[in-house]
């Protein structure tokens, strides 16, 4: 899931305005982009198997980014940075620290829903979970759509964003769930795990960046 996920942040941007959606979209792919790390450090494993063509889905071994306990431990991480951080916050801190919180750890949950049952529960070689959605993926892709529909809808009125601006990250969250689509569908298999893992990451930090631009109101930089 890679959309579904990016709505989420947008919804939980509604609640307090003064945290910038483009950090809570970071909060939301955190999981994935420590995934992508350290597949890239050889800490943590992606297989691609021989029906990829068919199924559009890659074998992970990923304890600690997306295991239970570890998902704990990087929303509770989070949660702390929020707290600490954010001095123009103090205001607002303790529900910023919840709205990182419910960022990262949502992934996790979301992850479950799609993933076969691959995600650990604690470390490697404990039980796993995962309810395998994927294995229905126009069910999938349905509820990834539905996500991002409902994440806008719920973000954008009274965002205070430029009418540009409001547009623009309509147009990218969209962008990005076709992109979703097309990958779980008709894309070819990725030609190796450190191709797949190092383009990804750059992705997600492009889609960071840009969620962060996007998200800055004039009134924000005025005040
Ligand atoms: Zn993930």
């Amino acid at each position: 899931m890679f959309a579904g996920h990016i709505g989420v942040a947008l919804a939980l941007g509604r609640v307090e305005r003064g945290v910038n959606v483009g950090a809570l979209v970071a909060g939301a792919l955190w999981l994935d982009a420590v995934l992508w790390a350290f597949i890239l450090l050889g800490w943590e494993s992606v297989n691609i198997p021989a029906d990829f063509g068919a199924t559009h889905q890659a074998e992970f071994v990923f304890p600690y980014s997306h295991g239970l306990a570890a998902a704990v431990g990087w929303t509770a991480l989070a949660a702390a940075l929020a707290l600490s951080g954010h001095a123009r916050l103090a205001q607002v801190r303790w529900r910023a620290a919840s709205l990182f919180a419910a960022a990262v750890f949502s992934h996790w949950l979301l992850d479950v829903l799609v993933h076969r049952p691959e995600m650990p529960l604690l470390g490697s070689g404990s039980a796993t979970v995962g309810l395998g959605l994927w294995d229905r993926m126009v069910i999938a892709l349905v509820v990834e759509a539905a996500l991002v529909v409902f994440g806008l809808l719920l973000f954008l009125p009274g965002s205070g964003l430029s009418r540009g601006k409001s547009i623009a990250l309509a147009g990218l969250s969209l962008a990005l769930l076709a992109f979703t689509a097309v990958g779980m569908t008709i894309a070819p298999a990725p030609p190796s795990a450190s191709a797949m893992a190092a383009s990804s990451l750059l992705t997600l930090a492009v889609v960071c960046a840009l969620f962060g631009w996007l998200g800055t109101a004039a009134r924000a930089r005025q005040a």
